[in-house]
């Protein structure tokens, strides 16, 4: 049924009203009163209601014209509750003759509105963040038009806008001030510790103050020219993009196919037609593929519908002049908050941030490994933290426990204070014990090293007590660059690095890149299952080019010193021994170039897949020396991806089945005289430390900042007494040695 021609809404009109409204001086609650009466009005409708949201789970009834006024701030409803419940679940509007009959109608009976039919109700939402719901509804059985529906959605908008800018609040406690309450983000881990400071916005909100047009034709003006200076711009990145990066250059391509897109620009420009400011109309844009974002599951579309969010974004700075550069200074300890964030560009935050706290992001990411090695708190998945942040609120990060506390209560900070106290603590009583070795109760040295990659984890060789590099991932190198770096490039890189180390060995590990690791700058192969893919020494071997540019840079690097490499994801000898022939060459190139050769070469071979374990004796002698990658051989080992969170942590490293694994592998390389060390994560975890030692490993490489609390309790355990609570524990048939290691550890920790 469409509506009768006398009830046409013109959405012009209620705009201008609402404008005239909005312009009042008057409190929170009044204004909401008078909106309602005007929309009623505007409407034609017996009734218009606004509920607001006021707890995550609850709604209330705020403002209502038509309804029993006695209801207003006592009526309430659960998130899904009713109608107006499910409108703001869903996120969708519902519009019906019949609402007594419609499935999910809940009967209020203190709000007297059992006596009207017909119902029209959207969610107030902003940016895909659902604030609220605005109803209309009739005692007449009819369902509204689509205009009547387009302005209602556009007032709800307009209300969801004056919302974020604080224009309900105070009087009558219309609404408490958006922005202002603590907030609780339960994410993940991405990199331990806590840090308390202030929230840095990484894309800042761009605040737009007019949703109301004032003169159409000069709102349309405006968005012509800014569109223009979106696609100039979008054509300029395009003609500075590197040629050869084909994931940068595709983009920016669906940039440019957005920015000239006829629908897009044709909706817009309808926006502006029917009353709203230019940015009102980028903003209703932003918000309608938001809100297919959250339901698309497709992969590329959804990145698609990123793209358009960005370039919505750029258009908005555009117009506002709110570009990055809002005039905001960076608080002394800023905590970044981001929905995503590259590793370049967090490397260029470096050191200066204090804490950072991501929408997405996963733990094997670039921004999580970037955070490692710069030692900053990192706390991933916090849902809607872009949306809730302002700059400069008081944030708490716990990346312990993957949590990040926004503007908290005074007993939140008094409890974060003192778990931070006792973290300064422990870092004292590591720092004292710096320069002291690694030796257990019972006297036997365990050899410390660290993992790095990065320049930034240079300093921590000195800072950390580490006695050299028992993990240098080079592949880092190539995954904060846009470009394939050059020879020269990486030879001075680890020319450096060495310099750094001085008689500290380093082990550079050749490049490990595939599966979760992607060049950003290197076509990427679909595969259906990438962990047991295409990667690491397997691309290597099938393509050598990369590699072997890498092992001749080494060599260079080295400039007669000591070099020790090792190759990544080795599952056969052969792998091995054809890798090894691979530095043999190089070696033979320098020498005919009469370039200065190593003063000693060993060649190393990384132990993470099963197989290489049960390889003939003569692997563990062709090797000159074997590193446990710990992450990958578990994954293998118990057949649970390291990077699904679903199983992630389902199986303990402390099974009996994996250390009988492990134990094995010490075993082997005893009767064959290999040099044996452990560099996955769980040689930087103290607990799993000390049961890797006391069943036999002698060196083990970590992250920096695990140096301190390992040797902590490696100085105050004694491995022979710890081996036994092991064995006894596997002989009673337990799964895992974990309860009993921890009943022994208690105390030590
Ligand atoms: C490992 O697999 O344990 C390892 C150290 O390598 P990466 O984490 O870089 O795969
Ligand atoms: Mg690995």
């Amino acid at each position: 049924m469409t509506a009768p021609q006398e009830n046409r809404t013109d959405s012009r009109q209620m705009l201008g009203r609402l404008r005239s409204v909005m312009a009042e001086e008057a409190g929170g609650q009044t204004r909401l009163d008078r909106i309602t009466r005007l929309i009623a009005d505007e409407m034609h409708t017996e009734v218009c209601s606004i509920y607001l949201f006021r707890d995550q789970e609850t709604l209330e009834l705020c403002a209502t014209e038509g309804l029993n006024a006695d209801a207003v701030h006592h009526t309430r409803m659960r998130l899904g509750e009713g109608l107006v419940g499910r409108i703001a679940k869903r996120g969708k509007i519902v519009n019906t003759d019949n609402a007594p009959g419609t499935p999910g109608f809940r009967y209020m009976p203190e709000t007297g509105e059992e006596a009207y039919s017909s119902m029209l109700g959207v969610p107030i939402q902003r940016l895909g963040e659902t604030l609220g719901v605005l109803v209309v509804q009739s005692k007449e059985a009819r369902r509204f038009s689509d205009e009547e529906v387009y302005a209602v959605e556009v007032v709800a908008m307009v209300i969801a806008e004056m919302a974020e800018l604080g224009a309900f609040v105070g009087e009558g406690a219309a609404m408490s001030a958006r922005h202002q309450q603590a907030v609780l983000f339960s994410g993940a881990t991405g990199q331990e510790g806590a840090a308390q400071g202030h929230v840095w916005l990484h894309e800042p909100r761009v605040v737009v103050t007019n949703p109301i047009a004032d003169d159409p034709h000069r709102e349309l003006e405006r968005l012509t020219t800014a569109v223009e200076e979106l696609r100039v711009g979008v054509d300029r990145m395009l003609s500075n993009a590197a040629s050869g990066d084909s994931a940068q250059l595709q983009v920016l391509e669906a940039y440019r196919m957005f920015a000239n897109s006829k629908g897009w620009m044709r909706r817009m420009e309808e926006d502006i037609a029917r009353g709203l400011s230019a940015e009102a109309a980028v903003e209703k844009e932003q918000s309608a593929a938001r809100a297919r974002m959250s339901q698309v599951t497709d992969a590329y579309l959804r990145d698609r519908l990123h793209d358009l969010d960005d370039l919505s974004n750029r258009l908005l700075r555009i117009l506002t002049g709110q570009g990055n550069e809002t005039g905001a200074e960076m608080p002394p300890d800023p905590i970044l908050i981001a929905r995503n964030i590259g590793p370049a560009e967090l490397l260029d935050y470096g050191r200066r941030l204090k804490g950072i706290v991501l929408e997405e992001g996963s733990v094997g990411s670039h921004a999580a490994i970037v955070a490692r090695a710069l030692a900053i708190p990192l706390v991933i998945h916090a849902e809607r933290v872009t949306t809730e942040a302002l700059n400069g609120d008081l944030i708490l990060v716990d990346g312990d426990q993957g949590v990040a506390h926004l503007r908290p209560d005074e007993s939140v900070v008094t409890a974060f204070r003192d778990k931070m106290a006792m973290q300064a603590k422990a870092q004292e009583r590591y720092a004292s014990i710096r320069d002291k070795p690694a030796e257990t109760l019972c006297g036997t040295r365990i050899a410390l090293t660290m993992n790095a990659g990065l320049m930034a984890d240079l300093p921590s060789l000195q800072g950390s007590g580490a006695e050299g590099v028992g993990l240098f991932r080079t592949e880092l190198q190539f995954l904060i660059r846009n470009h394939m770096p050059k020879r020269a490039e990486l030879s001075e890189l680890y020319a450096r690095v060495m310099d750094a180390a001085g008689d500290k060995r380093v082990v550079f590990r050749t490049l490990d890149i595939g599966s979760d690791k992607v060049l950003p700058y290197m076509k990427a192969v679909e595969e259906p299952n990438p962990a047991l893919g295409w990667r690491a020494v397997r691309i290597a071997m099938d393509r050598p080019g990369v590699m072997r540019m890498q092992l001749q840079a080494l060599l260079r690097a080295a400039k007669g010193r000591p070099l020790s490499v090792m190759f990544p994801f080795v599952a056969q000898r052969e792998e091995f021994s054809a890798a090894r022939a691979e530095m043999e060459k190089a070696l033979e190139r320098e020498r005919i170039l009469g370039h200065p050769l190593p003063e000693s070469l060993e060649v190393g071979a990384m132990l993470e897949t099963p197989s290489l374990a049960f390889s003939p004796d003569s692997l563990y002698r062709e090797v000159d020396f074997l590193s446990i990658g710990g992450n990958d051989l578990k994954q293998f080992f118990f057949a649970a991806d390291r990077e699904n969170e679903l199983v992630r942590r389902r199986y303990d490293t402390l099974n009996v089945s994996f250390l009988r694994f492990l134990e094995w592998i010490v075993e082997r390389c005893a009767e064959n005289g290999t040099p044996l060390s452990f560099c996955g994560e769980d040689a930087g975890r103290p607990v799993e430390a000390a049961c890797i030692a006391a069943i036999g490993l002698r060196s083990l490489s970590m992250r920096p900042a695990s140096i301190g609390p390992v040797k902590s309790i490696l100085r105050r355990t004694d491995l022979t007494e710890l081996k036994s609570v092991i064995d006894n524990a596997r002989d009673s048939g337990v799964q895992s040695v974990r309860p009993a290691v921890m009943e022994y550890l208690r105390g030590k920790l």
